[in-house]
Parts: C-alpha cells; structure tokens; sequence
C-alpha cells in the first residue's frame, strides 16, 4: 500500500514518524512555502508541557527543544500559574521529519493519483479534502519583537481579551534572547496593526519594542464536529480505490476558544495511527475525544450572533472556565467567570 503525507506541520509530521514505527513508510511532501522569517507557518509557539509525552513516542527530547516556561501567567492583569512553555517549533518540525526524509514539494493532484492513501495533513488549505460542512477561520497577525525594558522590569508571558471587543485576544509567547511572539486574532478584528501598535504604545513606559518580522495567518476553529467528513474516497483511472484522509487542523482539531492546536494535532494523529487502517474507528474516536471543540464553536457561534447583546450564558462561562482547567491554567472559578479572555468586556456589557 503507497501512502503519502501532504503537510510536514506538526500533525504530518509526527504521523510520519509513528507510522514508520508500525512498519509503513510514507512519502511526506511540503514545499514549505510560507511567507514566514522562521520557513514554518505562523505560530506562537506556545504549547503545554504535556507534549513531552508525545515527543517521547518517537524519540525525541522536550528539552532539545524548550525555549521558555510560561508560568506564572498574566490574563487580563490576573495571574495565574500554568503548565505552558514555549518550544523552538522550526527545529521540532525538522526533527519530526528526519527519518521520513522530507520532500520539498508540495503534493499536487497528479502525483497525488500515485498512492492508496492520501493524508491531508495541509492544515489550513485541507487541500484534498471537499470542504469543511461548516468551516470558520479566524484572521491573526503576529510579530517577532526584541523587548528591552526601561528598568529592572522583565515582560512576562500574558494572554489579554481585554484589549480586543468580541471574542479573541492578544498574546506575549516569550520566545529567548528576549524576544518575543506578540500577536492578535479575532473575529471582526479587523484592525490588528493598530491593537499591536496599542499594545505597544500603553507598554512604552516600561518596555521598547523593535520589530524583527511580521507574519499573517489564520487559525480553523470550527472544531472537528464542523469539520466533516474526516475522510473520502475515490475510483482512480485504472479503477483502483483511493482513500484521502485528514489529520490536525485540517479536521479542525484546535480550541475554538485558545487556536491552540499544536498538542491536539499530535494527539489527532495518534489516534489516526493507533486506528491505521480502520478510518471509521479514528473518526468515530477524534469526535468523541475533541467533543468539547464543539461545544467551544457553539459558544463562538453565539458571542458572533445578534443574541449575544445579552452577554454570554452561564453555559458559555462555564466552558470558559472548563478550558482554562483542561489546559492546566489555575484561575479560580468567579475571575475566571469575569477575567478570562474577552468574556471579561461581555461580563461588563458588550461593547456598542
Ligand atoms: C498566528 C498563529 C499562532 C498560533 N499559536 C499557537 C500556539 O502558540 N500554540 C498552539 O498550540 N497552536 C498555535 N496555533 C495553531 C497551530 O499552529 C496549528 O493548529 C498547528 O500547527 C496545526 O498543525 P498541522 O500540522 O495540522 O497544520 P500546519 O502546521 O498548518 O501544517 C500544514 C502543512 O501543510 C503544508 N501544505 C499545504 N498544502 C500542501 C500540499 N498541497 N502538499 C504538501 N504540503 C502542503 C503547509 O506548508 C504546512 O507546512 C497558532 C496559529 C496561528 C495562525
């Protein structure tokens, strides 16, 4: 059986190195043609220290690759101890693709015509796939900033809601040598220069920001509900089977409420691997273990709706809250109510 993986991202990657454990080799292709200084899509970086176990699986060290701790925390000016860091992603995705052997190419649709199974691990395009069943993306842009302080003062790591109207937030991953991932996403925010530069202004007394790059992107966050059918199949010219199956972001497998989606496209493609071949049952198992993404997206849907004028229901708050705990994040339950992410302007009214 020929099997190859369109996109090296974390998801492709790492599905590479656990199926050539289980005796199958894939071809792994990605031109990594991304308008990017560091060559790799536009990402945070930021991740949960529980990837350690992930990387264990093929082999690979968390320390090799760990930049920074990111605990304690600053939410909207609440602090809070967390299980997060930050990782050197570049490097990480290299490794994954070491012993694969990586080629430098995108997968297009004739060569594609080549293989049995074709994994859409292309994140963001889900270039094989036909369309999510209901598809949301958000728009970020993010910037690579040295951070000198104005005295003995360190920029710590934060996550501020506050400084955007409507769900999304503004984060400052610290990414070493006192630099900094400082980046914004939301729906209907449309004017992330100006919060960047917002951000920056309000930080002057303490701190001077020099930019090194800028990079724009998107994040899906319809969640893997949204985000079917997972796999498709088709009758190839000789009249052979094909089978296209999707893995990470391509499926939606990133919070809709945080664009988190390092840790849970590498735990999407473990379960692809631990199901190979069976695609019903690795269907079946992301929608029962990213459940929770779309209760997430329901909330999102609402917040965006009219309806929302109300503020967010005791049902949106609670999954608020629920997140903050599922990522190891310590705020206790009424700030968490009032201060995590945007939730905290709706808790005060909605912004007219
Ligand atoms: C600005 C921003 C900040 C983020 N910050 C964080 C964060 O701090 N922490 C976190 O957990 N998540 C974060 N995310 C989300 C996270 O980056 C993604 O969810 C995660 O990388 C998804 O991995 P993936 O492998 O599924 O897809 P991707 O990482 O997008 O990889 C897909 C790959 O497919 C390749 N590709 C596309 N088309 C083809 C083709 N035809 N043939 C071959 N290859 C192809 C692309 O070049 C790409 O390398 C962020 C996202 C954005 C946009």
């Amino acid at each position: 059986m020929k099997v190859a993986i369109a996109g090296a991202g974390i998801a492709g990657g790492y599905l590479a190195g656990l199926l050539e454990q289980r005796g199958i080799s894939p071809d792994v292709y990605d031109g990594m043609d991304h308008a990017t200084a560091c060559r790799c899509r536009s990402c945070g970086w930021g991740v949960p220290i529980s990837i350690k176990k992930y990387l264990a699986d093929v082999g690979l060290d968390l320390d090799e690759y760990l930049i920074e701790p990111m605990s304690p925390m600053n939410f909207d000016g609440l602090v809070a101890t967390t299980p997060l860091c930050t990782v050197d992603k570049p490097r990480l995705l290299r490794d994954l693709t070491r012993a694969a052997g990586l080629k430098r190419e995108n997968l297009g649709p004739e060569k594609a015509e080549d293989y049995d199974v074709v994994v859409d691990a292309t994140g963001i395009a889900r270039a094989f796939l036909p369309p999510c069943r209901s598809d949301l993306t958000l728009p970020t842009l993010q910037h690579r900033v040295a951070v000198k302080s104005t005295g003995s003062e360190r920029l710590g790591a934060g996550m501020y809601g506050n400084r955007i109207s409507g769900p999304g937030y503004l984060w400052a991953f610290p990414v070493g040598n006192k630099h900094y991932h400082i980046g914004i996403w939301g729906i209907g925010t449309i004017r992330h220069d100006s919060l960047l530069e917002q951000f920056y202004r309000d930080s002057s007394d303490r701190f001077s920001f020099t930019l090194h790059c800028s990079c724009r992107g998107s994040i899906r966050v319809a969640s893997p509900h949204y985000s079917t059918p997972f796999y498709s199949r088709r009758t190839r010219e000789d009249g052979t089977q094909q089978v296209v199956i999707g893995v990470g972001e391509s499926i939606g497998t990133v919070s809709p409420f945080t664009g988190e989606g390092i840790v849970y496209s590498l735990e999407c493609a473990r379960i692809l691997a631990d199901s190979w071949p069976d695609i019903e049952k690795y269907a079946h198992t992301v929608l029962a273990r990213f459940a929770w993404m779309k209760k997430e997206r329901e909330t999102l849907d609402y917040l965006f709706s009219p309806k929302s004028r109300n503020g967010p229901r005791l049902r949106d708050r609670w999954r608020f809250y629920r997140n903050a705990r599922r990522s190891g994040i310590r705020l206790p339950l009424t700030e968490a109510f009032k201060q995590m992410g945007s939730l905290s302007r709706w808790v005060d009214g909605p912004e007219e």
